[in-house]
């Protein structure tokens, strides 16, 4: 299944599935085979991951939604948050991402990405408190999980949903990863 390796100026090794397809990404000095031999356990977690998600992206009905709705329902979804957990959030932005739902900076800036207008209520809900959440815990750590278990205890069942939206929607959009205002 492996389709892509690709070396990097990076210290660890990663992996992208935004296309379905695992893309290897290396630091310069490993090579395939030592990746594959080290971590084939967590590889073949991977690939059967992928195929799930795949597999039940092709039932998922899309939402559509205006840009302008997505921004303001974010900006409810984070002032309810910020209130309720006392945090202070700088700046939302709403733009094109290429491999992430969204991210959460230092400086206390969320940004979404505008894949959200595809998304049912109760994900994209879900994935606007995932990083606001990610003021409190910078890291995908045991006590972020266990803030995010207070709201969402199951969690572990939406990350895997919204990885097969996510292949549903790249399939969508061909490839192409803006998505047009209208
Ligand atoms: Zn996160």
């Amino acid at each position: 299944m492996i389709t892509k390796v690709e070396n990097r100026d990076i210290k660890y090794p990663r992996i992208e599935l935004r296309t379905g397809k695992l893309h290897f990404i290396l630091p310069m000095n490993m090579k395939h085979h030592s990746i594959m031999n080290k971590y084939s356990d967590w590889i073949s977690v991977k690939q059967d991951e992928i195929s799930k998600a795949l597999l039940f992206s092709n039932d998922l009905k899309l939402c559509s939604r205006k840009l302008d709705e997505v921004r303001s329902l974010i900006t409810e979804i984070v002032d309810n948050y910020s209130k309720e957990y006392g945090l202070l959030v700088n700046r939302i932005v709403l733009r094109d991402l290429t491999s992430k739902w969204g991210s959460c900076s230092a400086h206390g800036n969320l940004t979404f990405n505008k894949f959200l207008i595809y998304l049912p209520e109760h994900h994209f809900h879900y994935v606007v408190y995932h990083e606001t959440m990610h003021l409190i815990e910078r890291k995908h750590t045991q006590k972020y999980w266990s803030i995010i278990s207070e709201k969402y205890p199951r969690y572990k069942e939406i990350e895997r949903e919204l990885l097969s939206y996510w292949f549903a929607i790249y399939n969508k959009n061909k490839g192409v990863h803006y998505v047009t205002e209208r």
